[in-house]
């Protein structure tokens, strides 16, 4: 799946699959027409989401970019202003949400593409495409994940970024850093 997602074909240019240049990304809006509020979709019982895919089952999908996207930073460096880049050095010595970066978000929206994805998972697994399960703990962040079924697991979009994150984090800070210790229920996020 990741394979995927970074290049379909090995010798290209190593931005990325081709494909995920049909999708369209907005920042949220305002929508004043009868019935529509804001594109991301506002829930009384969960804070707001980062971002939101649409048109999932397209050729061109469309992402839309939440505010709470824009608090996270990127690897290494500042993303937007009051986004932190995200170092070793500030995210040690355990996984929880302060390795969340900018583009793990992104990694979450594009499992949910079934036109890039869901072959991979729907003919040897049976699944339909990647989601956000329904879980008693939630299906997003560090510690929730970890408390999914493998079959939830396998559907979950979360489930896919953390673990890209915890490899990646765990692999470029451990040489200085040694190893980060479990995430804690506090640390979720
Ligand atoms: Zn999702």
């Amino acid at each position: 799946m990741f394979r995927r997602i970074i290049d379909q074909n090995p010798s290209d240019d190593g931005a990325g699959n081709g494909l995920l240049g049909n999708i369209q990304f907005s920042r949220d809006y305002f929508d004043s027409r009868p019935g529509n509020e804001l594109a991301c979709t506002p829930d009384d019982d969960t804070p707001p989401d980062e971002a939101e895919m649409r048109e999932f089952k397209t050729d061109h999908p469309k992402i839309i970019l939440c505010e709470p996207i824009f608090t996270y930073g990127v690897i290494g460096r500042q993303g937007y202003p009051n986004a932190p880049g995200v170092t070793c050095d500030n995210i040690y010595p355990r996984i929880s949400h302060r390795m969340e970066t900018f583009g793990h978000n992104l990694l979450h929206e594009y499992t949910h593409w079934d036109k890039l994805l869901v072959d991979i998972v729907q003919g040897p697994f049976d699944i339909p495409g990647i989601e956000d399960v329904e879980a008693d703990n939630g299906a997003y962040g560090c510690w929730a994940v970890r408390q999914l079924d493998r079959p939830q697991s396998q559907r979950n979009a979360d489930s896919y970024a953390w673990l890209a994150t915890e490899v990646f984090w765990t692999q470029t800070c451990f040489g200085t850093h040694g190893p980060l210790q479990e995430p804690r229920k506090e640390d979720n996020a």
